[in-house]
C-alpha cells in the first residue's frame, strides 16, 4: 500500500514535469542510443581491463598503453583533438617518495622493505620516542580514553580492507606522530595501500577531502617483527591483544625519514564535439582510465584489472561518445558541445580532474554540466539480494548545486531506461560525493550527475575482473547518462544553479 502511493506520487510527479517545463522524448536520442551496446562496452572493456595494460597505474607503462588506445578510438570516431589539434592534455604531476634514512627499535636496525613499509607525507623528520601506546584496533571505544596525538602508537588491523582503512583514517585524524600497524593475518608487511610513492599535481591546490587528508607517519610491520618490538615490554603480541586498549609499552624507537621529489607527467586524454547554435557551451562527460597497477602480492594474478572501477565507466563513456559521434555525422549532433574527458590520476587524489579544473581546455563557466561514471559494470553488495540487482543505479550530487539535472534526469530514466535511481549515497557518512571526479567541477560551481555501482567485494582487489562485468547492466546505466545528457545539450535553457555544493 506505501509503496502504491509512492509509485501513484511519482508518476503525478512525471506527467507534471512533462506539463510545466515541457519535457518529452526526442525520437532522435533513441535512434542513436542503439549505439551503447554490450557487445560494444565489451569490446572496449576487454581491451582496458586487459592484462597487457597492467593496471594502468598513472605514471606507469600501462597507463600510457590505455591513453593511446583512448586517443586512437576517438580518432576512430572522428572527434575533434581539442588541446591544439592533440587528444592529449598532459598533466604535470610531482611524486614524492618518503625515504626512511634510520628506523631503530630496541637497538635493532630495521629493513625498509623486507621488515616493514612506510607512507607519510610533509618535510623531513626525525622521531624518537621511549614509549608506544597499544591502541588495539583504533575503534572509537579504544581511543576514548586517550590522547595519542604526536605519540608513537601501535595499532592492531584485522577484518574487511574497507574496514581496515576506515579505523587507519579515524586513528590518522587523531594526529599522532607514527602509526605502527599490524596486519595480524600476515608475517610480512602488507604491500597494498602504503607502499611506494605519492602523487600531487604541479602547482595544484589540494584542498583537504574527508578521509584523505592527515599527515601521521605510518609503518607497516607484519606479526614477526612486532614481537621483536615488544621485547622491553615482556609481553608477546598475543598476551598485549588480551588487555585493554590503550595500554603502554616501554620501547626505544627512533626515526628518520625525509621527501624525495621528482616531477612526472600523465595525461588525460579528451575528446570533442563542436554543437551548432550553443557551441561555446559544454557538457563535459568523464571516467577515469587510471587503476591501481600491479600486485606483488597477487601470486599468479599480477595484475589488478580494475574491470569496474573504471574500465567500466571508461567503456560507457565510450559508447555514449559514439552515439553521439554518429547522429552529428547524420545531421543530427548536439546544439551545445561535448567534452569526452578520460582522466589520469583518479586514484593517486583526484589528480587528473584537479589538473583539469585548474587548466580547464573550454572555460568552466561555460561548462553546463559534469556526469561523471565511475563504477558502472557490477551489482554493489547492497544490491545483491534485491529483486532490482540487474536495473537500479546510484545517482549522486544530481539536486545540489541545481536540480535541474536531477528533473531531468528523472525524466530521461522515466521515458527510457526505467531503471530504479538510489539517492541513499548522495548524502550519506561515507561522502561519496567527495569520491570521483565530479568534485573537482561542483567545487568549481559546475552541476554534476555522478553514476555508480555501490561498493563491491572485488573492490581494489586483483579479483575486480572482466569475467564479473555484467556487460547488459553497464550497457543500461551508460544510456540513462546518454539520455540525459541529449536531454542537456538540446534543450534551450542550460541548468541553473539554485542549490549549494557543500552541504556538510
Ligand atoms: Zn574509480
Amino acid at each position: 500500500m506505501f509503496d502504491m502511493i509512492k509509485n501513484c506520487f511519482s508518476f503525478l510527479l512525471i506527467a507534471s514535469l512533462f506539463s510545466i517545463h515541457g519535457f518529452a522524448q526526442d525520437p532522435g536520442a533513441k535512434k542513436y542510443a542503439a549505439e551503447i551496446t554490450a557487445n560494444r562496452t565489451k569490446k572496449y572493456l576487454k581491451v582496458l581491463a586487459s592484462d597487457n595494460y597492467e593496471g594502468r597505474e598513472t605514471g606507469k607503462r600501462g597507463a600510457e598503453l590505455a591513453a593511446s588506445y583512448l586517443a586512437k578510438e576517438f580518432k576512430k570516431l572522428k572527434l575533434t583533438a581539442p588541446v591544439n589539434d592533440s587528444f592529449f592534455q598532459i598533466v604535470e604531476l610531482i611524486e614524492t617518495k618518503m625515504l626512511v634514512n634510520f628506523l631503530e627499535i630496541n637497538g635493532t636496525k630495521l629493513n625498509f622493505g623486507t621488515d616493514f613499509l612506510f607512507s607519510g607525507s610533509g618535510e623531513a623528520k626525525t622521531i624518537k620516542a621511549l614509549e608506544i601506546i597499544f591502541i588495539g584496533l583504533g575503534t572509537e571505544t579504544d581511543l576514548k580514553n586517550s590522547v595519542i596525538k604526536d605519540k608513537v602508537v601501535l595499532l592492531k588491523q584485522e577484518g574487511k580492507s574497507s574496514e581496515i582503512a576506515r579505523r587507519l583514517n579515524f586513528v590518522k585524524s587523531k594526529n599522532p606522530a607514527v602509526i605502527i600497524a599490524v596486519n595480524t593475518t600476515r608475517n610480512s608487511p602488507e604491500n597494498s595501500h602504503l607502499a611506494g610513492a605519492s602523487l600531487s599535481v604541479k602547482n595544484g591546490v589540494r584542498e583537504s577531502i574527508p578521509m584523505k587528508a592527515n599527515s601521521s607517519a605510518v609503518i607497516q610491520i607484519g606479526t614477526e617483527i612486532v614481537n621483536s618490538i615488544l621485547g622491553k615490554s615482556g609481553k608477546s603480541f598475543k598476551e598485549l591483544n588480551s588487555d585493554r586498549a590503550p595500554s603502554l609499552i616501554q620501547a626505544e624507537i627512533t626515526l628518520n625519514y625525509q621527501p624525495i621529489k621528482r616531477e612526472l607527467q600523465s595525461s588525460n586524454v579528451l575528446g570533442y564535439i563542436e554543437g551548432t547554435d550553443l557551441k561555446d557551451e559544454v557538457l563535459v562527460y568523464s571516467a577515469h582510465y587510471d587503476h591501481i597497477g600491479l600486485n606483488p602480492d597477487g601470486g599468479k594474478d599480477k595484475v589488478f584489472n580494475g574491470a569496474d572501477d573504471d574500465a567500466s565507466g571508461t567503456s560507457g563513456v565510450l559508447a555514449i561518445a559514439r552515439a553521439f559521434a554518429k547522429a552529428k555525422k547524420d545531421g543530427a549532433g548536439p546544439r551545445r558541445s561535448i567534452l569526452f574527458l578520460m582522466l589520469t590520476g583518479e586514484e593517486k587524489n583526484l589528480l587528473g580532474s584537479e589538473y583539469y579544473s585548474i587548466n580547464p581546455v573550454f572555460p568552466l563557466s561555460k561548462t553546463i554540466a559534469n556526469l561523471n561514471i565511475d563504477m558502472i559494470g557490477r551489482i554493489g553488495t547492497e544490491y545483491l539480494n534485491s529483486p532490482d540487482s540487474s536495473n537500479y543505479i546510484f545517482l549522486v550530487g544530481s539536486d545540489r548545486l541545481s536540480t535541474d539535472p536531477h528533473k531531468i534526469s528523472e525524466n530521461a530514466n522515466a521515458t527510457s531506461t526505467n531503471m530504479k535511481i538510489d539517492y541513499k549515497h548522495n548524502a550519506d557518512e561515507d561522502n561519496i560525493y567527495y569520491w570521483s571526479d565530479h568534485y573537482n567541477f561542483a567545487k568549481n560551481g559546475v552541476p554534476v550527475i555522478f553514476y555508480y555501482n555501490g561498493k563491491h567485494d572485488d573492490y581494489h582487489k586483483g579479483s575486480d575482473e572482466i569475467s564479473k562485468i555484467n556487460f547488459e547492466l553497464l550497457a543500461k546505466r551508460a544510456q540513462l547518462a546518454y539520455f540525459t545528457g541529449w536531454d542537456l545539450v538540446m534543450r534551450n535553457d542550460r541548468p541553473i544553479i539554485d542549490g549549494i555544493h557543500d552541504k556538510r
